[in-house]
């Protein structure tokens, strides 16, 4: 590991002067990985533990404004959030360990970088090492043609295979969250679909954050009156593990038919993955495993597997299945 310089600043203005060439660190469980394998090698770390962003606070709208340092813990046994956003403390709790959600933050998760095997290889992109468009524009793709059993099915590029590994994000895409940043041209909101970006041809761009900005909040719109949610991991093993395939859905049935649906999978995509597709299969039909079935074939009609992953298809389509029907019962 590279020195680097570190400073802790008490307030967001001085983190915000700080930050240039830096990186924000918050609960480390990323950053710090990925620094001891050399993949991160910022010049300096600005740390934000002392920011006054660690609060949930409910907002005159009707929704819930979350500070970025709030910890998964913290967010996942709220009683606010396991009262109406009974999805996202579901996708907290699935993710990683106790001790890992005490550290890991609101912020921190939403930044969460691929565990893409190739990715974590000090020596990736560079000669000599395995080929990562991620990690060195233009070195290759060892993923694309090696193991690829984890690897996404949706939102791929021929430069860039890898899965998003988040599953608070997956909640949060089904909740139409909005993230607030802040940075040297000011204050700033970003729809959830818009925050995380497709590989395409630049899959080192992972997010719309500008250079400096801050993520500050995340803002849950007003729960649907009489909605439930549910969210759902498949994983090799129970705990500890990302997963293979998950659903997160949102859903209000009145006489018996489908009034408001929103669905986002996990452990599939390259970004955490809304699927327009399967709510217009089910908006306006009856509950019902037939329509189930139809919008879980809807949302991975795209899906493109390589050699090791082509079993996820049909495990994304049950877990969707799954949920819909444990959300609707
Ligand atoms: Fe790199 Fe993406 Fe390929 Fe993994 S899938 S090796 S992160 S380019």
């Amino acid at each position: 590991m590279q020195t680097f310089n570190y400073v802790k600043p008490a307030s967001i203005d001085k983190a915000l002067a700080s930050a240039d060439g830096a990186k924000f660190i918050a609960g480390g469980t990323t950053l710090v990985d990925l620094m001891k394998l050399s993949v991160e090698q910022p010049k300096g770390l600005v740390d934000i533990n002392l920011l006054p962003l660690e609060k949930i606070e409910p907002l005159p709208s009707g929704g819930l404004r979350i500070g970025a340092m709030v910890r998964n813990s913290d967010l996942a046994w709220n009683p606010e959030v396991q009262k109406n956003y009974a999805v996202l403390s579901q996708a907290l709790l699935s993710g990683a360990s106790p001790q890992l959600r005490n550290m890991a933050t609101t912020g921190g998760n939403l930044l969460q970088r691929t565990r893409c095997a190739y990715f974590r290889e000090p020596n990736a992109g560079t000669p000599g090492g395995y080929g990562c468009n991620k990690r060195a524009p233009g070195t290759g793709c060892a993923a694309m043609d090696g193991y690829n059993r984890m690897h996404a099915v949706l939102g791929t590029s021929d430069q860039c295979i890898a899965t998003h590994p988040s599953d608070m994000c997956v909640a949060m895409a089904a909740l139409e969250a909005v993230i607030h940043v802040e940075g040297p041209k000011g204050k700033r909101t970003i729809p959830f679909a818009d925050f995380h970006k497709l590989p395409g041809n630049t899959p080192h761009i992972e997010n719309a954050l500008e250079p400096g900005e801050l993520v500050t909040y995340v803002e849950l719109p007003k729960p649907i009156e009489g909605g439930r949610s549910v969210y759902l991991k498949l994983r090799d093993r129970a705990s500890y593990e990302f997963a293979l395939a998950s659903a997160a859905v949102v859903v209000k049935v009145d006489g018996g038919h489908i009034r408001y649906i929103r669905v986002a999978m996990g452990g599939v995509g390259t970004k955490p993955w809304r699927s327009h597709e399967a709510e217009a299969a089910l908006l306006g039909k009856s509950v019902d495993a037939a329509h189930f079935k139809t919008a879980a074939e809807a949302a991975l009609a795209g899906a493109k597997p390589r050699t090791d992953n082509g079993f996820k298809g049909e495990l994304a389509r049950r877990c969707l299945v799954r949920s819909l029907k444990l959300a609707t019962a």
